[in-house]
């Protein structure tokens, strides 16, 4: 995509998410964008960054790790990691990134704790919820949640902050946000009994993003409608 491109598209994708909150009666501004750069040329971000964007999100590590060497110099980039995650993968990531999404294993969880150096603020967390019950999918069921937030939100290194959902797709609105009801739920739910700053939804990425602002997202990760098609 050219810079061109990419700054129409962004402006595009801003006044989306606007017109989602608007709708669904909320505070301009009350979610925020997560552009997610996955297979997008630093290039990209570079430019997404030239245009205010500061939160990005990735999804292979290795990839991630070279962009990051060649945005060195732009220091107030706010990196998520969103992908799948092995425990063999988790000091690079609790070293280089200020979130993890993906987290739903407690082994992982634990790894990312200690691993986190000391001179970094805790790591960003929020789990993720195999929501649809997909049987071949990642996160945590949901009867598994509770007790895995319970462990998570004692870990030193972490800050638990929500939690993070990739629905089945659905073709219509009702059908897109069930699901996406029932992580507002098991958020709320926690929010009950957890002591810990659970302030954020990660959930709506291009497909879906009206019907998530309209359940509550706070952080939308929207790829192909800000960079294009992959
Ligand atoms: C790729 C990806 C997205 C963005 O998806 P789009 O449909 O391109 O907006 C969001 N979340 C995760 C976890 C992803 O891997």
């Amino acid at each position: 995509m050219t810079n061109d491109a990419l700054s129409d598209s962004l402006a595009r994708v801003r006044q989306r998410l606007a017109r989602a909150l608007e709708s669904a009666g909320r505070p301009a501004g009350d979610a925020r964008m997560l552009a997610v750069s996955k297979t997008q040329p630093a290039a990209a971000i570079r430019h997404a960054h030239r245009l205010d964007q500061r939160h990005f999100g990735e999804s292979y590590l290795q990839e991630a790790l070279d962009k990051q060497a060649e945005l060195d110099d732009l220091d107030d980039i706010v990196w998520h990691f969103v992908g799948p995650l092995q425990s063999n993968k988790t000091r690079a990531v609790a070293e280089r990134f200020a979130w993890v999404h993906s987290v739903d294993r407690l082994k992982v969880a634990r790894r990312l704790s200690e691993q986190r150096p000391d001179a970094l603020p805790p790591l960003n967390i929020c789990l993720q919820v195999n929501i649809s019950r997909e049987a071949s999918k990642s996160g945590v069921m949901p009867e598994a949640l509770g007790e895995l937030a319970r462990a998570v939100a004692a870990l030193p290194g972490l800050s638990l902050r929500g939690l993070m959902a990739i629905p089945a797709p659905a073709e219509t609105f009702d059908a897109q946000r069930r699901p996406l009801a029932e992580l507002r739920t098991c958020l709320d739910d926690l929010k009950r009994t957890l002591d810990a700053p659970l302030d954020t939804l990660s959930m709506g990425m291009s497909g879906d993003l009206e019907a998530a602002v309209a359940e509550g997202a706070t952080l939308v990760r929207l790829g192909t409608a800000v960079f294009g098609s992959r």
